[in-house]
């Protein structure tokens, strides 16, 4: 085994990714399937707006894919995660414990929903939230009120939980889902990222009460944007239609809004382009997951370093392959970052940690050692579905 240097680094990457002129992007998005004849379809229907017939069949689409019973398409995840919060009964003055280590829009959401949120930690290999450090922090700071938990640091009601599947691995929902039980917290899942992976054979998406889903450029298959609600509520499932379609009653004429709602619609153009993404899921799937076996094997030789790999009891999307490195190789992360970028090869550090980005430094939060440390050792490697084989002709 070789210690790992920068120069071994961009070698072992090299080894694993095809040789490409432009250079090789984190994440690109693929359309080979009927991406062309849908759009077309909406174009030449007029068909291209708030509603349409591909956006009943993209949510149906979705619906079977994730194994819930209802799925309403919006304009993109953040907007998804904000609706379902209110649907989870999230209000102003709230508090909603969110992981440290997610992307910023986790913590958008919570903000637009009113609330604050409130910062707990991960585990190291899961990389999502950690029931038992989780459990024994609000063990430490919950009391039960008539109204639900309450923070009684900060005097605020603790309204949901938000566990968030990291790059695709999932998180051990049903310790998770022991944890909120206990403390009465509603589960909404932040499954931006991890369409298509599954916990214990079940699809991520269909634990919490209402998850959220992300169809970006960047995530696994894209609408261009695009995001939509998921649950098993058929109740919430209306409610979320009508909050984010801007809240209009059903009439054949009659124009009439019941309340202050949004427009989060997805246009059906997104929806066309998101139904011939999804038919092509299955192959994302199998040559991600390959590319994943193939840094698997190149970094096993590397000392240092390891990939993350999905959890025994689950199936990863390997949405984004995750390099740690280890405690003697986290000073030289800045160094294998520039000689990747220098060798034209996109490599990213995870996100920042959130309490460390000042809007939200005076956030509520549980000791963070996991994330801190996972926050610079991290590095997120390309990962597109091509790099792992070649699209289906
Ligand atoms: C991408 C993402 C979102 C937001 O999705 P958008 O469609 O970009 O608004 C939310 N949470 C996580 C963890 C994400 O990765």
């Amino acid at each position: 085994m070789a210690v790992i240097t920068p120069q071994l680094f961009v070698d072992t990457l090299r080894r694993v990714l095809p040789t490409h002129p432009g250079g090789i992007a984190l994440h690109q998005p693929e359309f080979a399937g009927n991406e062309r004849a849908y759009v077309t379809d909406c174009l030449d229907t007029g068909w291209v707006s708030s509603v349409g017939a591909y956006v009943d069949r993209f949510e149906r689409m979705l619906e079977e894919i994730c194994g819930v019973s209802h799925a309403v398409a919006v304009v993109n995840g953040t907007a998804a995660l904000h609706v379902a919060l209110l649907l989870a009964g999230v209000r102003n003055g709230d508090e909603v414990l969110v992981p440290a280590l997610t992307f910023v829009a986790t913590a958008n959401a919570v903000r637009q929903a009113g609330a604050v949120p409130h910062f707990v930690d991960s585990d190291p290999t899961r990389l999502g939230l950690a029931p038992d450090a989780l459990a024994d922090w609000l063990t430490r700071i919950v009391e039960t009120t008539d109204n639900g938990p309450r923070n009684r640091q900060t005097g605020r009601r603790i309204a949901a939980l938000v566990p968030m599947h990291a790059f695709g691995h999932p998180v051990d929902m049903d310790a998770l889902l022991r944890v909120a039980a206990r403390f009465d917290l509603p589960v909404v899942e932040d499954a931006a990222e991890s369409l298509g992976s599954q916990y214990h054979q079940r699809p991520c998406g269909s634990f919490g009460r209402l998850a959220a889903i992300s169809f970006n450029g960047n995530k696994i298959v894209t609408t261009g944007g695009g995001g939509a609600i998921l649950t098993n509520d058929a109740a919430l499932a209306v409610r979320a239609k009508h909050l984010t379609t801007t809240a209009k009653l059903p009439h054949r004429w009659e124009f009439v809004h019941d309340e202050p709602a949004f427009n989060y619609r997805l246009p059906n153009l997104n929806a066309a382009l998101g139904c011939a993404q999804l038919e092509q899921l299955d192959h994302m799937l199998t040559r991600k997951r390959h590319l994943a076996q193939l840094y698997q094997a190149a970094f096993a030789e590397v000392e240092g370093v390891a990939v993350i790999a999905e959890p025994a009891d689950s199936s990863s999307n390997y949405w984004l392959n995750t390099l740690v490195l280890d405690q003697t190789a986290e000073p030289l992360r800045d160094a294998l970052l520039e000689a990747a970028h220098a060798a034209g090869i996109q490599v990213r550090p995870a996100w920042r940690p959130l309490h460390l980005l000042a809007m939200h430094a005076d956030c509520p939060r549980a000791p963070l050692p996991v994330a801190e440390a996972l926050g610079r050792r991290l590095l997120n490697l390309p990962s597109s579905a091509e790099l792992g084989g070649q699209a289906k002709p």
